[in-house]
């Protein structure tokens, strides 16, 4: 039992380090496309006892081997994020949904390296799953209606939409990237229009105190600090999927 548990977490933690470094060759299109991993300073390969999750990161004390530039922390942050949620995945979800739960975890687990870092989100990683969350909802492969997934996509889409054009309407400002709306429709597309709206909710809640703690403890005291939405759209939808008997019962 612990030595199956052990594999797992192990297996989890490779694919949270492949999830990490396909989110940076999205957003790094200048990056060498090689296939063996190298510094994003020095651009020396990386050799494989220092590709070993978290335990490189760790022993390097986050810098690179040859020319002891920084190597960012989101490296091991999402090789753990992903080996908890995807441990997560295997005992809460039924076997049968593994594949498309598997699909939107890995996506949103992406969607959230690239947005804490560039504070951009991809189309490759929401937009271009909407089709998948739909057929699999369609095959049974997911919990959800197909007539639930498409109206989960499009109120997703259009609900951040609107509250957007309607900020910058009042106050000139835009709040929200575009890339919180794909994303939004994604989550939409896999978890239907009742799992769209609270990871909506939960993101929000989430959003505002983690945005407030930053601004109490920071020293630029500025509100209108940009903070990425994505995380926590992202962070609500995986807590929905892993517990919505929980959240249903609590709030319906
Ligand atoms: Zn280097």
């Amino acid at each position: 039992m612990v030595a199956a548990l052990v594999i797992l977490v192990v297996a989890f933690l490779c694919l949270g380090s492949f999830l990490s470094c396909m989110a940076y060759r999205l957003v790094h299109p200048e990056h060498p496309q090689s296939t063996r991993s190298c510094c994003p300073q020095c651009h020396k390969a990386i050799a494989w006892f220092d590709l070993i999750p978290v335990v490189s990161w760790t022993v390097l004390h986050g810098q690179c081997r040859h020319c002891k530039k920084p190597i960012s922390w989101l490296y091991p942050f999402i090789e753990l994020l992903t080996a908890v949620i995807f441990i997560a995945l295997f005992y809460k979800i039924p076997m049968h949904y593994w594949l498309g739960y598997g699909i939107f975890f890995a996506a949103l687990i992406i969607s959230i390296r690239t947005d804490l870092e560039t504070m951009l989100i991809s189309r490759w990683v929401t937009i271009a799953l909407i089709p998948i969350g739909v057929l699999f909802s369609f095959l049974g492969l997911l919990p959800i209606s197909v007539l639930n997934s498409i109206l989960g996509a499009l109120l997703g889409y259009g609900i951040l939409f609107g509250i957007t054009k309607l900020f910058y309407l009042l106050t000139g400002k835009l709040g929200m990237g575009e890339g919180d709306f794909d994303l939004l429709a994604m989550i939409g597309s896999f978890t239907g229009i009742g799992g769209m709206w609270f990871s909506l909710m939960i993101g929000s809640v989430l959003g505002s105190i983690i945005g407030l703690f930053f601004v109490l403890i920071s020293k630029n005291k500025n509100m209108s600090q940009p903070i990425p939405f994505g995380p926590f759209l992202a962070g609500g939808s995986i807590l929905f999927s892993l517990f919505s008997a929980f959240f249903l019962r609590l709030f319906l």
